[in-house]
């Protein structure tokens, strides 16, 4: 670790002088003004890709105006329209291989399935198999005894990766989850308009449809298909703004959060039908629209500030992956990502007011913003996966120094009608943005950049 150079210790006092300037009330105020009306039941829950996510991204907007920063979008506007397609399925998708044809239901269920039709022959997965040996394949995965429904994310990745498709043996850490999937009609993938649909599916079969794939030799042609209704057009929203740096290679470091949540689910039992989503992420909004306040009033830096609020995360990470395709800086140029998810509500399991990173001895990151004096810790739960569980995972795959900030301890209201404002504590949420600040800003006027330890990077 560097020691503070006197600028960097001056950056930091000044940021503190800031938040206690204006009173650390103030920022306590702030915050709950902005999840008060993100999260209120006016906006019904800020369904992905619907217009109370288009009104959060216009609040976002007309804040981060207010704060100084320009709009990052097309022809310097604040708010960027992503187009997305959907094609509903007309008929049960099924599989098919060596004769045999298994529809989604008791034998197996779809969990994703797009571009239809999926073919490639089959083959094992090989503990620690290289990328290349399963590209273009239909890949028979078995989850390691005593895995947990977390190992599923490793899976998508080699989906998402290369593999054609994976199809996931009967084990008991998926069998409730298989059940539940098989018990609802399988949804079409959505997909950003602007991008070619590329053919591939995760399916999650059952003991019959494991024990005859386990049988067939590797090299078996698969089949993935299902017939296809009218294509459904959507449209999802990004609230993207800036603060020019003065740098001369033209570095930038983003803040960013998601705004859209569950919307309403009028099957909803108990009553309460909307999902306000306050913790998840009106509180990650609310804060990055907090730090970009306080570090646009400190005036530019070396590095550009960049702040992207995504809409569709819930829905599977549009808004960031447009973001990703279509960066207003380009992606080797972000020296850092900063992800804010879910930190309204103290974690148990660290400090009092202190915030975890996920992902944080991937990068030298979040050491370089502890050390001085972010109020920032490891995520104490590394078997929840959150690193690859929010969009900063889109940018970790290409490169970006990317995780997301949170304290969010599995609290019961997640993804619940329940996550309410009133539920949030605002003071501790006050007291770990503000200490993000001034390390921030020495980020944003740094020269070094934080880069992956060896390892740490996670592979595309
Ligand atoms: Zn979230």
């Amino acid at each position: 670790m560097k020691l503070r150079g006197p600028f960097v210790a001056m950056a930091g006092l000044w940021a503190a002088c800031a938040v206690a300037a204006a009173g650390p009330e103030d920022l306590v105020l702030r915050l709950r003004a902005h999840v008060e009306f993100l999260a209120g039941d006016a906006l019904r829950g800020r369904a992905s890709a619907s217009g109370d996510e288009r009104i959060a991204a216009e609040y976002a907007a007309a804040m981060l105006r207010a704060h100084g920063l320009e709009g990052a979008a097309e022809n310097g506007g604040y708010v960027e329209r992503v187009d997305l397609v959907r094609q509903p399925f007309a008929s049960a998708p099924y599989v098919e291989a060596g004769g045999r044809r298994f529809e989604h239901g008791a034998a197996l269920a779809f969990y994703r399935l797009s571009g239809v039709p999926v073919e490639g022959p089959l083959v094992r997965l090989r503990p620690g198999a290289a990328a290349e040996e399963v590209a273009g394949k239909v890949v028979l995965a078995q989850l390691e005894p005593g895995a947990g429904r977390a190992a599923l994310g490793v899976l998508f990745d080699l989906m998402e990766g290369g593999a054609r498709a994976v199809l996931v043996a009967d084990a008991p850490a998926v069998a409730s989850f298989r059940t539940a999937l098989a018990g609802r009609a399988p949804e079409a993938a959505t997909e950003l308009a602007s991008a070619p649909v590329r053919a591939r599916g995760l399916v999650l079969l059952g003991p019959e449809a494991s024990a005859v794939f386990a049988s067939l030799p590797e090299g078996t042609p698969v089949r993935l298909d299902a017939r296809l209704g009218a294509t459904v057009h959507e449209t999802t929203w990004n609230a993207l703004a800036h603060l020019p740096g003065t740098g001369s290679d033209g570095e930038a470091v983003l803040l960013s959060s998601h705004l859209d949540h569950l919307g309403v689910k009028a099957d909803e039992a108990g009553g309460d039908t909307i999902f306000n989503g306050a913790d998840d992420d009106a509180s990650g909004v609310a804060a990055v629209l907090e730090m970009a306040r306080l570090l646009a009033a400190g005036g530019p830096t070396r590095r550009t500030l960049l702040v992207a609020l995504f809409g569709s995360e819930e829905k599977g990470g549009h808004g960031s992956r447009a973001f990703r395709e279509r960066p207003p800086v380009r992606l080797t140029r972000i020296a850092a990502n900063l992800q804010f998810e879910m930190l309204g509500r103290p974690d148990p399991l660290v400090p009092p007011r202190h915030l975890w990173l996920s992902g944080f001895e991937r990068s030298t990151l979040g050491p370089w913003l502890a050390g001085r004096g972010a109020r920032l810790v490891a995520d104490p739960r590394p078997a929840e996966n959150f690193f690859r569980r929010s969009d900063n995972y889109a940018l970790a795959t290409r490169g970006v120094v990317a995780h997301t900030v949170s304290s969010f301890g599995l609290h019961a209201d997640y993804h619940r009608p329940s996550d309410e404002p009133r539920l949030l504590d605002y003071a501790h949420m006050a007291d770990a943005v503000a200490s993000l600040v001034g390390p921030v800003r020495a980020l944003l006027d740094a020269t070094e950049r934080p880069s992956w330890v060896e390892g740490g990077q996670p592979g595309q």
